[in-house]
């Protein structure tokens, strides 16, 4: 090739890289700065950032606030929220002369929600995620949905906010992502099955009996993702497959039965669309959440990551295997809310996290969360037919968490 032609290639890339740069958002807020998903984030701004000024409108977190502080420093941020009270004067100590505004509560989040970012992760965990995403679509935000709880606990209405809103909805969760990527929508009606991979966790191989007495700490010992800490623990019960089941049913508007999971142990497959022409396509990648985060970012284009690159010779083989659903009995209980619909995806979810929350405090057994959400959703059978509206959400929601609660107690 002639040395004028190099030029002109080098030239063109250069300027569509430069054009796909000045696409990127401006304005982002981060809800949930502080956690896995938020730091992540920040690391890929930052990488971003040499070639383009973000402007970070809004970060939020709750007790770690020598954390927050110091990103809000670093990135020059305008709104600052603790998610707790308790830690506003900390955080307005740490603070203090740097001119950023400071805010703590439960308000103060939806606040920077409606604060004017182009661009929100939703990055905080749990059902606490909800009421600021709301507010950030309500104004057409585009949201990178990180928090699976939105889809979980408010599916269609969810969606239908952030239509209404204006903006996209970025998939972030790895698995919907990479459907994200693979799933051509003019092609909807020839959709076969979603194939959702799960890594099976760190107990894929244990018995029922070895399970009984594991401790919070190994279940949060994730074998090939580095998250969270509720988020692991949901993945070695498989309670985090089961929100991502409901949340791909919302997302990609396909029926219960088009959802199937399969056990890939490597974790480099993030998830596969099969056609009815036998043809199934997959998205592939080393498990790095800065993979997701950045399409996300940089949809419909893409950027340079500094993620370390698939290499498929060094890894020689992917294995596959079925579902255990007697030892992993979520993947039953998201099949149940599917197909019961109604508020069911919302009672599922807050027994979840009353569960987990005393898994962790080690009230309850590592089995026994499956039990306490499977009465939950029993005893709330009736909320299936009920309206979904935010108010009748909120309204399951604690009614949920009461239940579980007293059910737990009555264990003890
Ligand atoms: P994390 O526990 O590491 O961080 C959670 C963030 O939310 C922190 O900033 C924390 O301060 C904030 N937070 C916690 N409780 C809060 C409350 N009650 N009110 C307001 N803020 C609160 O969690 P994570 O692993 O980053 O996960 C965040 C969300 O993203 C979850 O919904 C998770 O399921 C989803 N997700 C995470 C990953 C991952 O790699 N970590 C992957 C896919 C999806
Ligand atoms: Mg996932």
């Amino acid at each position: 090739m002639l040395l004028f032609d190099k030029l002109l290639i080098r030239a063109c890339i250069k300027k569509q890289y430069n054009l796909m740069m000045s696409s990127l958002p401006e304005k982002i807020s981060i809800l949930g700065a502080t956690g896995s998903i938020g730091k992540n984030t920040l690391d890929v701004i930052s990488h971003l950032g040499g070639m383009h000024n973000f402007d970070i409108v809004a970060l939020t977190g709750m007790s770690n606030i020598s954390l927050l502080s110091e990103q809000a420093k670093a990135f020059n941020a305008k709104f600052v929220v603790t998610a707790d009270e308790t830690k506003y004067r900390e955080l307005k100590d740490a603070l203090s002369g740097s001119g950023i505004e400071v805010a703590a509560g439960n308000d103060a989040l939806i606040e920077a929600g409606k604060r004017d970012a182009d661009w929100v992760m939703a990055g905080i965990i749990g059902m606490a995620g909800l009421a600021p995403t709301i507010a950030a679509a309500e104004r057409g935000a585009d949201i990178a949905l990180a928090n699976k709880e939105c889809l979980v606990s408010a599916g269609a209405l969810f969606k239908s906010i952030v239509a209404k809103g204006g903006g996209k909805l970025l998939p972030v969760d790895s698995e919907h992502s990479a459907i994200f990527q693979v799933l051509n929508h003019d092609q909807h009606s020839s959709i076969d099955k979603i194939i959702l991979t799960a890594s099976g966790g760190p107990y894929r191989n244990f018995t029922r009996d070895q399970m009984e007495n594991v401790c919070a700490k190994s279940a949060a010992n994730h074998p090939k993702w580095s998250m969270g800490t509720k988020i692991s623990i949901d993945s070695a019960s498989m309670f985090n497959k089961a929100l991502e089941m409901i949340e791909a049913r919302h997302l990609f508007d396909v029926t219960p039965d088009q959802i199937d999971v399969v056990v890939h142990p490597q974790s480099i497959i993030h998830s596969l669309v099969s056609y009815c022409d036998g043809s199934v396509l997959a998205q592939l990648g080393m498990p790095d959440m800065r993979t997701a985060i950045g399409y996300a970012l940089t949809f419909p284009n893409r950027a340079d990551l500094p993620v370390e690159k698939l290499d498929l010779v060094k890894l020689s083989r992917l294995d596959f295997e079925a579902p255990d659903e007697e030892r992993f009995p979520a993947i039953r209980l998201a099949r149940n809310a599917m197909e019961s619909g109604g508020l069911l995806g919302a009672i599922l979810n807050a027994s979840k996290e009353i569960a987990l929350d005393a898994f962790i405090a080690e009230k309850v057994g590592f089995l026994q969360m499956a039990d306490i959400v499977e009465n939950t959703m029993d005893h709330m059978s009736g909320y299936s037919t009920k309206d979904v509206t935010i108010d009748t959400i909120y309204d399951a929601d604690v009614t949920a968490r009461e239940y579980a609660s007293q059910f737990i107690n009555d264990l003890a």
